[in-house]
């Protein structure tokens, strides 16, 4: 595992095992390439989360390019997120959504030309509104009785025009969403 990585997530618990396991990764990088994701993945897939150890603002501009070419030259639509970017990963604008930590930081991302997430209160299950009077569309996957998942919902694409703000209930011990 990259000492960069390494130094950033010190704090977690078993990450000698996931260290044993990037190493075990490495050693047979076609299985776990991008290109065998795609190659293997679900006929009923639609899009690709990028879910990465760390924030995606420690890729290149053309890094990011690259894995978001192969996504959606394969076919599906990307959702990937980053926190804060608009503020310290501008070289990604347009390629990741910014994600915020309140309705005041949202509207500061939306200002600088970003798309967007943002946390809100727990048990929030209609849409609000920022400071700046912009809506904020609560993520689909947290409402309850709602069984969407990223992949038939799709919210947290950069690429899309609307939204320009998803929001997160804070979750307490409720799944994350699909
Ligand atoms: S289900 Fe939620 S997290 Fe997934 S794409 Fe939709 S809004 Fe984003």
């Amino acid at each position: 595992m990259d000492r960069k990585i390494k130094e950033a997530l010190a704090w977690l618990p078993g990450l000698e095992t996931l260290d044993a396991t990037t190493a075990r990764a490495a050693a047979t990088p076609d299985r776990y390439s991008l290109q065998y994701a795609l190659e293997c993945r679900h006929r009923s897939a639609r899009y690709a989360r990028l879910a990465m150890i760390g924030d995606p603002g420690i890729l290149s501009r053309a890094a990011m390019e690259a894995i978001d070419h192969q996504i959606r030259g394969a076919g599906l639509g990307l959702i990937v997120h980053a926190h804060h970017a608009h503020r310290v990963s501008q070289h990604l604008h347009g390629l990741v959504m910014s994600s915020t930590d309140d309705l005041t930081e949202a509207d500061e991302a939306v200002d600088a030309g970003w798309q967007t997430t943002t946390i809100l209160p727990p048990g929030t299950t209609e849409s609000v509104r920022t400071p700046r009077g912009r809506r904020v569309v609560i993520c689909p996957a947290l409402l309850p009785g709602r069984p969407a998942v990223c992949n038939t919902c799709g919210l947290c694409d950069p690429s899309r025009a609307e939204p320009e703000i998803v929001g997160y209930p804070m979750l307490g011990h409720r799944r994350r969403p699909g």
